[in-house]
């Protein structure tokens, strides 16, 4: 295996490396709800939601605090959680139902500083729609690295494909175009930004996948979140699986998909996630993915026996 000596011994330059490299330690997630909703929900772009988005707009790991919503108190009952843990003390708010930048700067201002505000937050990472970052909102975030320089701001964007046939399929509601412009207004400002594809889409093939990978590479984004289709109840991709019309992936070749995909990436790009969290209690298919370890495990040990790595297939002999 030919691998970076600053990626821990993985075959890839993992969030984990990237944390240790950068601020000697790991740093936890911590997801919050801030209240927010989407366009392609509240009926702006559409009502339905991407065909694959469950009703909690993936906002079912934030901790809920019913009788105190706040992000601060969602951040402490978050840290709670990770009291038993040893290493790490500092975490990661992590913006993640919904769209979270779909509000007025000045109410993003008020929720972005109360985490930033906390002692031991680490940084913000915000996941949004490209079509919902303004410059106004950059300007924000701008002022906010100015603000907090002790801290970062990520920004995290839900591509999920290039293909604008699959983008139509799933309701994604805004074309590739509009993702590229977004990538280049934040990284002008110095702004990490972090993609989201998933594989496993509808009628999407291997070679789909892997010219996403290659826009991804070209256009500069810092980091990736690589993660697994899944089938959760009362979406419509749950409707196309009942019937018949859509079949999951096998682990066996999810995890060859993610090698692929490996290979292909730059070295430099740090990959968030190799895998998706598809909530127990509302997860149809592929059952395979609740045992996340053994995904990790099989995505490693096959690696390892292909002699794979990151960048294998961009990076000069
Ligand atoms: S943009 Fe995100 S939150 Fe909105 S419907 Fe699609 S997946 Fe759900």
């Amino acid at each position: 295996m030919k691998a970076s000596d600053n990626w821990h011994g993985r075959p890839y330059y993992s969030l984990d490396a990237y944390l240790k490299n950068t601020y000697g330690e790991k740093l936890y997630k911590i997801a919050v709800d801030a209240g927010f909703t989407c366009p392609n929900r509240d009926g702006t772009l559409g009502y339905g939601g991407c065909l694959f988005c469950s009703a909690g707009g993936s906002g079912e790991y934030a901790v809920k605090t019913a009788m105190h919503p706040s992000v601060a108190r969602q951040l402490a009952a978050g840290a709670a959680l990770f009291g038993h843990k040893r290493t790490g003390q500092r975490f990661i708010a992590y913006f993640q139902a919904y769209t979270n930048t779909y509000g007025s700067p000045s109410r993003l201002r008020l929720l972005y500083e109360e985490a930033l505000r906390e002692p031991s937050v680490a940084g913000i990472s915000i996941a949004t729609r490209p079509d919902c970052i303004s410059e106004n909102i950059v300007t924000l975030l701008v002022n906010l690295m100015g603000k907090f320089p002790d801290k970062f701001v990520w920004v995290e964007l839900g591509l999920q494909t290039i293909h604008e046939r699959t983008a139509d399929f799933i309701r994604r509601g805004y074309p590739l175009t509009v993702y590229d412009n977004c990538v280049a207004m934040l990284r002008e400002c110095h702004i990490p930004v972090v993609t989201h594809v998933i594989l496993g889409l509808p009628q999407e093939s291997r070679q789909d996948m892997l010219s996403t990978i290659d826009h991804l590479n070209q256009i500069g984004t810092w980091g990736v979140k690589l993660q697994l289709l899944h089938v959760l109840k009362d979406t419509g991709l749950a409707k196309l699986y009942e019937q018949g019309c859509y079949h999951p992936l096998a682990l066996e070749d999810y995890t060859g998909l993610v090698i692929d995909c490996l290979e292909r990436l730059l070295p430099h790009i740090v990959v968030h996630r190799l895998t998706g969290d598809g909530p127990a209690n509302l997860l149809l298919a592929p059952l395979w993915s609740l045992d996340k370890r053994n995904v990790l495990n099989t995505i490693h040990h096959t690696m390892k026996l292909r002699s794979a790595y990151q960048g294998r297939l961009t990076l000069r002999p």
